[in-house]
């Protein structure tokens, strides 16, 4: 443990930090534009990594390649740009650090790299070392920029750990160099770090072996080795954890106790009908249990709150038919939301499909109605008759009012981020006086996923939901074979191969990509390809076209006809990803299939060999392409296993990416990482549950409760806020 320094002062946290000693106006306005404005903001103002000095390899002692990422410091002395065939471009730099020369190489985003590491650029560079026909560099390495001061320190010996904040453009204009903010950080920590009080009574933190938060942040600011650095670390991000979990479990135990649910008395004979008479198949082993799960929800009083996770064709649609099935047999409307018009669609159909046999209503409220149709449909819908309503999520925000709710299925929830599911989960026509006047139940609420989310990033973003798992597919799947294919050279050869096939009376999806930033570029791909194949090498087969431009009933046609053969080609954009199921479908090639995450690959690969006969999926690829995207492709080649696809994506991508940029609503976690914390996420669940058996409103734990307040609660408005 650190020594105590000997001058502390206790400050309030709540302090600004412009009245502390050595930082004015200027330098609070810096620290203000990166969110610090309190002295508690400033002691958890926290290094973005360190230096480790004793870690730092000369460059001299190198003797070949190194197994490990190592780091080398020095300063750049010479550049050079190579241009390659195809436009290709190399960039070198010499590094040199007084004991020998390293060369430092890029590939790509050489134009901007090219700008900021110059001659004389002076940085710690990590990466493995490769030996190149008897050259030893170091490929796309990881910098970190140094202050000549640093460098210095360096080079004396002098702190062998060196912390490096986060520093930027506000901070270099009042002075405040990575040196500077290392001094001043220091000088703060080593005044301040016992104003911080400990919200963990000493038996549980002995328990967690967690060490006291003033010797944490002394341990994350001034580490003196890797293990202290560590440790420190274990607490800040124990105690961000666990509050996070401590705010689920606090909701979970709210819904439970604090709002009135719905609670069926039976399962009905249409349900026992639908299940047995009416289903072509027999529900695998899988779907009965999530059904016994659902079903033991839903004759409980408070309402249901679940997440069913089952990977792309495991069979949900009709677990969510016979949900709805109990909800309208007991009296109630049930809703049924998908996040397109044409799924929406789908789901009427089969719905109907089934449901038409035991008299229950089906409804379908999408955006092509008119204004008309739709007031008609709304104040029938008032009226609170039992049945079924599916929609897109336009029904929530509709306005729609369905005052005899007693059961929400949201599908595909994966494209919902958690602000916006925490909302659907708490509809507005659930809201008020139902028929009789009394206050409304809150329904129950089934969201359903395909994307198979990672354990520790489930607890994460659903700690306030129960969770359910189809982890068995339907008897009779086909086997689906992948291949990834250089679109310069074999192309064509794929497309005659698919003709042939379609010839002899497949069925083949041909995916373009539609990019947010160009949608109507991509459009233009999608529809001169069509223009294209079916001049070309689709000559005499019928070539139907999908996209998001066009109406919905458009898109239903062009569906509908992919469905009955009418059309056995159909180019689409990504509008298909989601839950389109037509099981004669066999054959998918995917254009630009580098441009694709890993997620939607395999959502798009989930529509073919549906039917019981095998699959073929092609991943056309256009070089040149990144390191990432070879991975992407490589995986999709290697597994159809929707959870490892899944555990893959977040790997690659990080937690920023994994849900695409539209996600908004993930969880704030400052310090702990949803990836490489996931042990300690699950250790922070159960302590939170422990915590809240033992004292439910956590009068037990003074200050932690107060911490839990201040900091938790502020956050029910991200909770509730979109
Ligand atoms: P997803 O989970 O991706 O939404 P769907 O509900 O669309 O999957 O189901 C995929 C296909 O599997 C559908 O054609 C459906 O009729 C079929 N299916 C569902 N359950 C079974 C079962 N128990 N046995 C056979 N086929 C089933
Ligand atoms: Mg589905």
């Amino acid at each position: 443990m650190p020594e105590q320094p000997k001058s502390k002062k206790a400050a309030p946290l709540e302090l600004p930090v412009a009245y502390l000693r050595g930082i004015g106006p200027r330098k609070a306005s810096a620290f203000r534009s990166a969110g610090v404005h309190t002295l508690r903001d400033l002691l958890y103002y926290v290094p973005r990594r360190y230096l480790d000095r004793s870690l730092s390899t000369q460059i001299g002692s190198l003797r070949g390649e190194t197994k490990d990422e190592i780091t080398v410091i020095g300063r750049i002395t010479e550049t050079q740009m190579t241009r390659g065939r195809g436009g290709s471009t190399r960039y070198e730099a010499a590094l040199e650090d007084g004991s020998g020369t390293l060369t430092l190489i890029w590939f790509r985003q050489t134009n901007q790299i090219r700008k900021w590491i110059k001659e004389g650029y002076t940085a710690a560079f990590s990466g493995k070392v490769t030996n190149y026909g008897g050259t030893l560099q170091m490929a796309h390495p990881e910098s970190m920029t140094l202050s000549r001061g640093e460098m210095e320190d360096l080079r004396d010996g002098k702190g062998r750990w060196v912390a490096l904040y986060p520093g930027g453009k506000e901070f270099d204009k009042v002075s405040l160099d990575v040196r500077g903010l290392r001094t001043l950080m220091d000088r703060i920590v080593g005044e301040y770090v016992n104003s911080v009080p400990e919200i963990w009574p000493e038996e549980l933190r002995k328990q967690y072996g967690l060490p006291t938060i003033s010797q944490a942040l002394e341990m994350v600011h001034r580490p003196r080795n890797k293990q202290e650095c560590d440790l420190g670390w274990k607490r800040i991000k124990f105690d961000e954890l666990v509050i996070f979990q401590l705010l689920w479990a606090w909701t979970r135990r709210r819904n439970r106790e604090k709002v009135k649910g719905i609670a069926y008395p039976e399962v009905g004979g249409l349900t026992r009908k639908l299940i047995e008479d009416i289903l072509p198949f027999k529900l695998t082993d899988a779907q009965r249990r999530v059904m016994r799960e659902i079903w033991n929800d839903m004759k409980q009083p408070f309402p249901m709150t679940r997440l069913l996770q089952g990977d792309v064709g495991s069979g949900k649609t009709v677990i969510a038919l016979i949900g709805m099935c109990i909800a309208v047999e007991n009296g109630h409307q049930a809703a049924l939301m998908a996040p397109t018009g044409i799924l929406a669609e789908q789901h009427y159909i089969t719905s109907r499909k089934y449901l038409d046999k035991l008299g229950i209503p089906v409804d379908l409220l999408t955006g092509s109605l008119t204004e008309k149709a739709r007031r008609e449909k709304h104040e029938q819908l008032a009226q609170g008759q039992p049945g079924i309503i599916i929609g897109t999520h336009a029904l929530i925000q509709d306005k729609v009012r369905l005052p005899n709710l007693g059961l929400t299925i949201i599908d595909e929830q994966h494209r919902f981020g958690v602000a916006q599911r925490l909302k659907l989960m708490e509809p507005e026509q659930s809201k008020g006086r139902g028929l009789d006047g009394s206050d409304l139940a809150r329904p129950d609420v089934l969201v359903m996923t395909a994307t198979p989310i990672p354990r520790s990033l489930a607890l994460t973003l659903y700690g306030d939901l129960d969770v359910s798992r189809l982890d068995e597919m339907p008897p009779g799947r086909g086997k689906v074979k992948t291949e990834a294919r250089n679109a310069d050279f074999e192309r064509m050869k794929v497309y005659e191969r698919v003709s042939k096939r379609i010839h002899k009376g497949d069925r083949a999806f041909i995916i373009f990509p539609l990019v947010e930033q160009s949608e109507k570029l991509d459009l233009a791909a999608a529809v001169t390809g069509h223009e294209e194949l079916s001049k070309g090498v689709f000559k005499g087969i019928e070539v139907g076209l999908l996209h998001g431009r066009m109406k919905v009933g458009e898109k239903t046609e062009a569906m509908r006809r992919f469905a009955s053969g009418e059309t056995p080609v159909l180019v689409s954009t990504t509008v298909v990803e989601v839950g389109v199921d037509v099981p004669e479908a066999t054959i998918m090639v995917i254009e630009h299939a580098e441009r694709f995450g890993l997620s939607q690959l395999h959502q798009l690969r989930g529509r073919i060999g549906r039917g019981g006969r095998d699959g073929y999926c092609e991943l056309l690829y256009y070089p040149p392409h990144g390191r990432k995207a070879e991975a992407r492709l490589a995986i999709m080649k290697a597994t159809n296993d929707g959870f490892l696809i899944a555990e893959e994506d977040l790997r690659i991508r990080g937690m920023g990416d994994f849900f695409g940029t539209k996600q908004s609503g993930l969880p704030p976690l400052r310090f702990a990482d949803i990836v490489e914390d996931h042990d300690l996420i699950r250790i922070a669940r159960k302590a939170a549950e422990d915590l809240l058996n033992s004292s439910p409103d956590l009068a037990k734990y003074p200050e932690l409760n107060a911490e839990f307040r201040r900091s938790a609660l502020g956050r029910v408005g991200w909770l509730e806020a979109g």
